[in-house]
């Protein structure tokens, strides 16, 4: 049943300077808003890609490592 979630969770990360980024391309995503208050909704301009991130997911998303 979370397989959905865990899916979710390697498809971003938390890069040090806060921003969430798109694990696939590396590049920094745009928030573009919140829906119903349960998911936010990225943008990625190198993807031309939205993301959508629910709250209960933002928690755990790996923060990138030093890199
Ligand atoms: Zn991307």
């Amino acid at each position: 049943m979370s397989a959905s979630v865990e899916a979710e969770v390697v498809t971003v990360y938390l890069a040090l300077d806060g921003g969430i980024h798109h694990a696939r391309c590396s590049q920094r995503l745009t928030l573009h808003g919140q829906r119903g208050g349960l998911e936010l909704d990225f943008y990625c301009l190198a993807c031309a890609e939205t993301v959508t991130i629910p709250f209960c997911v933002l928690s755990r998303i790996p923060v990138a490592d030093g890199v």
